[in-house]
């Protein structure tokens, strides 16, 4: 990437997953044209990020283009948000997780816990470092924590220097990137047990995995914290095409609400205007001192190539041209 992108601190990247099996079985048209690495294109119009991913992009390109430097910028005392946006089975939870145990597919989360250890193994040897983890998701403005099930309704305050942080939620401390899976792996099965269905649940719920380093140096105790929000949003698709009705209609509007309020908070800071709406949902107000400003912010545009899709595709395109 250019030196005018690594400027900017909020970089917006898109990536195409490949045609599934039931789509090249109704006979779907894979639609992107890529163009170079930075432009896809679909109905003739060009959709330009700071970079884009063809369907056969691995993992490991994912994370070496994007996420690696984030490690180095959160070690070395900045706050980040790494968060992915797009309709139901687009690939955001692929590129985010992966496949937790499977060293080539495994996702952003994993490997940024693997790098994370081993850079502190190979760093000053006089650096203490303390790592916790919290693990919660946010369904209709609800915040519920995934490693303590009976805390279902947190909610958001700001410490003395009016640092947002979420009251009460579960903190881990990890000493290893084995025990930050096993974390990942609890919040995961009790997300299971506490809704009938998973699929839909996670269509409509934001999970967000918080990772906080702090590192003292054990002479001069100077101190240095950096933390890190990773964010697998709800799905961004739009109500009608399912003809939701009722209770399902106002949770289909909570989620627009708050994807739409991510999105103003975005698009302030990448345009410089003064006043950024954090305020006007609880996710915007945790991130509020992890996006934009001094941090290291990144947004995977997650994209169906299926013809079938093509509207929301357009839609989660545009959404992504708005941070730009
Ligand atoms: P989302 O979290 O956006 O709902 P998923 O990440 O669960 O979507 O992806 C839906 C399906 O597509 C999963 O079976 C996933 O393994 C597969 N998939 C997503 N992205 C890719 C990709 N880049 N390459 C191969 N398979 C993918
Ligand atoms: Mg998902």
């Amino acid at each position: 990437m250019t030196d005018a992108v690594a400027e900017c601190n909020i970089k917006v990247l898109c990536r195409f997953r490949p045609l599934n099996q039931a789509e090249i079985l109704r006979g779907d048209k894979f639609l992107p044209t890529f163009q170079g690495d930075d432009t896809v294109i679909i109905g003739g119009k060009p959709y330009v990020f700071d970079r884009v991913f063809p369907t056969n992009t691995t993992q490991e390109q994912v994370y070496n283009t994007c996420a690696k430097q984030i490690v180095k910028d959160v070690l070395g005392g900045y706050n980040g948000t790494i968060f992915a946006y797009g309709q139901t089975s687009s690939g955001k939870t692929h590129t985010m997780e992966g496949n937790l145990h499977d060293t080539q597919q495994m996702g952003i989360i994993p490997r940024i816990a693997e790098d994370i250890f081993n850079h502190i193994f190979s760093m000053d040897e006089n650096l203490e470092f303390h790592i916790k983890v919290s693990y919660f998701e946010i369904y209709m403005e609800k915040i519920r924590d995934l490693l303590d099930v009976t805390k279902t309704n947190l909610s958001v305050h700001e410490d003395k220097n009016r640092v947002p942080y979420v009251k009460g939620c579960t903190e881990r401390f990890v000493s290893s990137p084995e025990e930050v899976m096993d974390v990942i792996d609890e919040g995961k099965s009790n997300r299971h047990v506490a809704v009938t269905n998973m699929n839909e649940h996670s269509s409509r719920s934001h999970s967000i995995f918080l990772i906080n380093i702090k590192q003292e140096h054990v002479e001069t105790e100077q101190k240095l914290c950096g933390k890190l929000y990773l964010v697998d949003l709800a799905g961004s698709e739009k109500v009608s095409k399912t003809g939701a009705a009722g209770a399902v209609l106002d949770e289909a509007k909570n989620i627009n609400k708050s994807l739409s309020s991510l999105g103003n908070v975005i698009s302030a800071l990448a345009e410089g205007t003064t006043h950024v709406p954090y305020r006007d949902s609880k996710m915007t107000r945790i991130l509020q001192d992890s996006l934009g400003g001094n941090c290291r912010t990144t947004m995977f545009i997650c994209c169906s190539p299926s013809s079938y899709n093509d509207a929301e595709t357009k839609s989660t395109l545009m959404f992504g041209q708005r941070a730009k």
